[in-house]
């Protein structure tokens, strides 16, 4: 029939342009040693920054909290699904971002869906970074308001853009906090200068930065101490806080309005009570046990010393996104599939989510590692490197 000819065609066309790919599966628990078919490995691929995905007492905190409220919220956060525990995890996160409100979204994929469309009208107009990520471009076509896109971390090509926009009403920068292919951050005091410049406001999403930059964690606003300055933080609670989920923090009346106007807000049902209590359980984590945030910088300059001193193209990495740029697509997958029959688990990433002929493996660290775990690395690194002509 005709959907099955369709899909076909489509999975044809994956084939043909070596974009299709099995999903990986991990046998035991997300960590630094992952099991895949069978195999130990040493895993540079999760977003696990801080290894909160397995720490205990949020796992306490998770059973505890399910035991008491259920697996399940039962409702949108709008009708019956606002527990007091996701109350409590919004107010926590509020003080933690020294923000006057937050708001959490079942994903940080969410937040950015939901973030712009109740804002901006057609008379309005959004200035987005040109590597920003899919979420954010889902979330900005959403949106009735005008679209610009400036270079990546281009000062002078967001002033450009921002001079062209004199006679919209709100103008929108938007920019990723650290950048999740390259690992670059955003030049935050620069754009919130232009900003104010220009009478324009800031969405920052600090999915790679949260639990990462900033004092315990706090994001890169707090890093280039700019609290107050930039109006829309977006954080997202699944990669170093461990769990699931975003957030938006900003305003009492920004809050106020997304919890009025934000489509997956109103329309999708929360957390479950163990994913909240988890989430709330991690903050304290990051206000008790900031070596953690120590070990993973520790960790990430490590492997990046390592791989810088055998040759290795690290582009311009700033965080513990460290990757390794080898060239084709081809020979990205090549080096990732390598790498993981000797013992490293390293995604490869190609076009269209990187230029053509920048094609790398991207390697995450994180605070969970040992240096033994991260000297096999180098090694491995080494030796398929040399095999490949890579080094
Ligand atoms: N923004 C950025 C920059 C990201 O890298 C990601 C995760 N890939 C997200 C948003 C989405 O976050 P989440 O996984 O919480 O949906």
């Amino acid at each position: 029939n005709t959907l099955d000819r369709v899909l076909e065609e489509k999975i044809e066309e994956l084939k043909e342009q070596k974009l299709f790919r099995e999903l990986t599966v991990l046998e035991n628990a997300q960590g630094p040693r992952v099991v895949i078919n069978g195999k130990e490995v040493i895993n540079l691929s999760s977003n696990n920054y801080l290894g909160l995905a397995t720490h205990p007492k949020m796992i306490d905190e998770a059973i505890k909290a399910t035991r008491e409220l259920g697996v399940g919220s039962g409702a949108v956060r709008t009708i019956a699904g606002t527990l007091k525990i996701h109350q409590e995890l919004e107010e926590k996160l509020a003080e933690f971002k020294h923000t006057e409100a937050a708001l959490v979204f079942q994903s940080g994929f969410t937040c950015n869906m939901g973030v712009i469309e109740p804002l901006l009208t057609k008379e309005d107009v959004i200035i987005s970074d040109e590597l920003n990520h899919a979420s954010i471009i889902d979330g900005i076509r959403l949106s009735k308001a005008a679209r610009k896109i400036f270079k990546h971390s281009d000062m002078e090509s967001l002033d450009e853009k921002l001079k062209e926009s004199q006679d919209f009403r709100l103008k929108l920068i938007v920019t990723d906090g650290v950048f999740s292919m390259d690992g670059d951050i955003a030049r935050l005091p620069e754009i919130v200068e232009l900003a104010e410049k220009n009478d324009a406001f800031i969405m920052v999403d600090d999915a790679h930065s949260s639990g990462v930059l900033g004092s315990n964690g706090r994001g890169s606003v707090d890093h280039f101490n700019l609290n107050g300055r930039v109006d829309i933080q977006v954080g997202t609670l699944s990669k170093a806080i461990g769990v699931l989920g975003g957030y938006i923090a900003g305003s009492k009346k920004l809050i106020s309005l997304l919890k009025h106007r934000s489509r997956p807000f109103l329309f999708s049902t929360s957390h479950p009570p163990g994913v909240a209590a988890a989430n709330i359980a991690a903050i304290d984590v990051l206000l008790n046990e900031p070596e953690l945030i120590e070990t993973l910088w520790n960790n990430a300059k490590h492997l990046k010393k390592g791989l810088n001193q055998l040759g290795f193209d690290t582009g311009k990495s700033e965080t513990p996104i460290t990757p390794v740029i080898v060239g084709s697509g081809a020979l990205a997958m090549q080096f990732s599939d390598e790498l993981l029959s000797e013992g490293v688990f390293c995604t490869g990433i190609g076009f269209p989510t990187v230029p053509q002929d920048k094609s790398r493996v991207r390697t995450m660290v994180t605070a969970a590692h040992t240096k033994e775990d991260l000297d096999i690395a180098i090694d491995t690194f080494a030796r398929v490197g040399k095999r490949l002509g890579l080094i």
